[in-house]
């Protein structure tokens, strides 16, 4: 497997895309179409996501909860704009235990319906908030074109919600969660991200306002990586969750949610991967190092392997995620295409030479070949291995940063957004009309992606309708 190529990434993005992620052993196909396996090193990266957001979620008041995966039918009934945003996507369970159940149960496309139901059980009083809540957990979604990580019938993901006393509290919470999921992005993942403001057409069902963080795959495209959003009152007047404010009046809550999804994992493979295979952000490798010994006969393999273990437990020592690629029957050269598969961003050679001279060959994933390998004394190899680490993060986040910034354009005119979405994005000057937003989507195939909230101060006219406009908005043909 390790010695066939990958389709080059120029060539054919989408099945490069396809191939990295089941040869990486990130994920392979399930039995049921569009379902997912994720595989204990994706996992382990997704576990790597997880804590660095949990930390930013705890160290903001957050707590974590488990609410259950089937919901009463009903309950999705009760928000009608929720209805009609998942309806065509909800899997529905109609018999249990063998019997047709009176009430069927949908299998959780979100969770903001269950948890109104219970926060209109436990909120009571203004004492009782704000709370801050999230969910690791999973949900189902019956997709139609599915793509590994991207989109898949279930996908993890986490989902926040909190409740407020007022507008601007929850609008505050809101704006911070986006601040949060954008400098995760930036970073842990290396990830360039636009922070910005949904259309009314392409916001959340259900929402007043919904923010996201929009990145540039490899190939020009658009992901939305995470969204968060003002829910105002909708489900606080659908689900009664009211509370008594200090002067005993009744009050209906304003409410939050806020969520990123393992599709995140689809975005660091689109981002950094190239055409050896998946670049992982040190931050978040699961491996950092690996450590591949090389010798000809028994003698050396007992130095060498010694030598390796001993730099394998120092660098652990030192906090440094790392393995020994002690494997028998496989040849050096074929565990480095392995690894490079895998994207683990630094690869640690020692030989007998090595051993001589007491020192290894340091190899960077981010620079393929000669470029990126130095000798490197086994004496501070752990400084040297960290200061490394933070060189391939900051390198990783400075070439896709570059890369979106070259393939972004301003268009005055409709001619020049329709051929820089071609490529990348267009931030065009827009009216704030749906009509020109659905000729654009009709016409180009891109779509609004979000008014950044970071705005040259301009005025100009709307690229389509040619209306004065003070907002520049940013479109992108879209995963
Ligand atoms: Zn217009």
């Amino acid at each position: 497997m390790a010695d066939e190529k990958l389709p080059a990434r120029s060539e054919d993005f989408s099945e490069w895309y396809n191939q990295l992620v089941l040869r990486a052993e990130l994920a392979d196909y399930a039995p049921v179409r569009g379902c997912m396996v994720v595989r204990p090193y994706g996992w382990a990266l997704w576990e790597n996501i997880q804590a660095a957001l949990d930390r930013r979620f705890k160290a903001t008041g957050h707590q974590n909860a488990a609410f259950p995966m089937l919901i009463p039918r009903s309950f999705i009934e009760k928000e009608r704009r929720h209805v009609e945003g998942f309806s065509p996507e909800l899997a529905v369970v109609t018999i249990g235990g063998g019997e047709t159940l009176a009430e069927p149960l949908v299998l959780r496309p979100t969770s903001e319906t269950i948890i109104g139901h219970m926060w209109s059980k436990w909120i009571q009083s203004y004492r009782d908030l704000p709370v801050l809540m999230n969910l690791w957990n999973n949900v189902v979604r019956w997709e139609l074109r599915t793509k590994l990580f991207l989109r898949t019938l279930e996908f993890y993901w986490q989902e926040g919600h909190t409740a407020h006393a007022t507008r601007e509290e929850a609008e505050r919470e809101t704006r911070q969660m986006l601040d949060i999921y954008a400098d995760f992005a930036v970073t842990d993942a290396a990830i360039p991200v636009i922070p910005g403001r949904k259309s009314e057409a392409e916001k959340f069902a259900g929402a007043e306002t919904t923010y996201s963080i929009e990145a540039m795959m490899g190939d020009g495209k658009a992901l939305q990586a995470a969204t968060s959003h003002f829910l105002g009152q909708n489900f606080s007047r659908a689900f009664e969750i009211q509370y008594l404010d200090p002067k005993g009046q009744l009050q209906y809550c304003w409410t939050t949610s806020w969520g990123l999804s393992t599709r995140f994992i689809g975005a660091i493979i689109m981002v950094h991967g190239d055409d050896q295979g998946l670049i992982l952000p040190p931050r978040l490798a699961p491996i950092q190092a690996v450590i591949v010994p090389i010798f000809r006969n028994d003698e050396e393999k007992a130095a060498v392997l010694a030598a390796a273990d001993r730099l394998r437990a120092a660098l652990a020592a030192a906090g440094i995620r790392v393995k020994l690629d002690d494997r028998e029957g496989v040849s050096p050269g074929w565990k480095f295409n392995d690894w490079e598969m895998r994207g683990v961003p630094l690869r640690v050679e020692l030989g007998p030479k090595d051993l001589a001279r007491q020192s290894c060959v340091v190899a960077r994933r981010d620079r393929p070949g000669k470029r990126g390998k130095s000798s490197v004394p086994l004496d501070g190899m752990t400084g040297a291995i960290s200061r490394m680490l933070e060189e391939i993060q900051q390198s990783l986040y400075e070439r896709a940063l570059h890369f979106r910034d070259s393939r972004t354009r301003e268009t005055p005119t409709y001619e020049e957004l329709r051929s820089a979405v071609e490529t990348g994005f267009a931030l065009a000057f827009w009216c704030g009309g749906g009509e020109c937003e659905a000729r654009i989507k009709e016409e180009t195939k891109a779509t609004m992606r979000c008014i950044p909230l970071v705005q040259v101060e301009a005025s100009g006219h709307c690229v389509v309708c040619r209306r004065p406009s003070q907002e520049r908005a940013l479109f992108g043909k879209a995963y």
